[in-house]
């Protein structure tokens, strides 16, 4: 069967990704389940180049290894419109990556004190970078607008969900129910459109 390993440790995004590219026909594998260990410096300046980066390095390694896959690798993160886009491409790294998000959340909040509805616009993007057999290259991005709240709420997700709200519910999306918010993130629909260029292109050159 062909495969697709997805250039990530974390488990949520395994998940979530085995949800929305399941029924492809397609081993689908975490890098540990692949049996390749790579640490990958993102100093793209944008998600995409950081996804890229991430997608090419994994896609050497294979190669490397005799391994035949299409590889993937996403980066994601919330920019905010009072704050210049910031944390951005730094959303891991923000106030440091071992703060807590309690912390960095509550930073945020304190940021736009004072700040109007209207101004606390903000969205998360992501972006999934594929690398197929032959070395052709497919991006994709994906986006969630919001506005940031005034106090974290919901126990759901992670990051920077609790001060997250999206309009459409009236609640951010760590209130939301998880398969509610897959169907609304930024990685469900980078990933959703990523299927589609996929399907068009990967299944010939595999
Ligand atoms: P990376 O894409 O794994 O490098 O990290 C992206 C960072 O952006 C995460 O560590 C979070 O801080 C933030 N982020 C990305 N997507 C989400 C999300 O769906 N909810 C909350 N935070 C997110």
């Amino acid at each position: 069967m062909p495969k697709i390993i997805f250039a990530t440790g974390n488990q949520d995004k395994m998940k979530e990704i085995r949800m929305i590219l399941g029924d492809m026909g397609m081993e689908i594998l975490s890098m540990k389940e692949a049996g390749l260990s790579l640490d990958v410096e993102e100093n793209g300046t944008s998600f995409e180049e950081n996804a890229m980066i991430k997608a090419k390095a994994v896609a050497c390694l294979a190669r490397g290894r005799s391994v035949s896959a299409i590889v993937l690798a996403d980066d994601s993160g919330l920019e905010i419109d009072y704050l210049g886009g910031e944390p951005g491409i730094y959303s891991a790294r923000y106030m440091g990556e071992h703060t807590s998000y309690r912390v960095k959340n509550q930073n945020l909040i304190d940021r736009l004190a004072g700040v109007p509805d209207e101004q606390r616009t903000a969205r998360f993007v992501c972006a999934i970078a594929a690398v197929l057999p032959d070395g052709e290259s497919l991006l994709t991005r994906g986006v969630m607008e919001g506005k940031i709240g005034y106090a974290e709420s919901g126990e759901n997700g992670f990051g920077y969900d609790p001060i997250f709200i999206l309009p459409k519910y009236g609640c951010t999306t760590a209130d939301l129910p998880p398969d509610v918010k897959n169907t609304e993130s930024h990685r469900g629909k980078a990933l959703r459109a990523m299927r589609e260029k996929l399907a068009g292109t990967a299944r010939a050159k595999i």
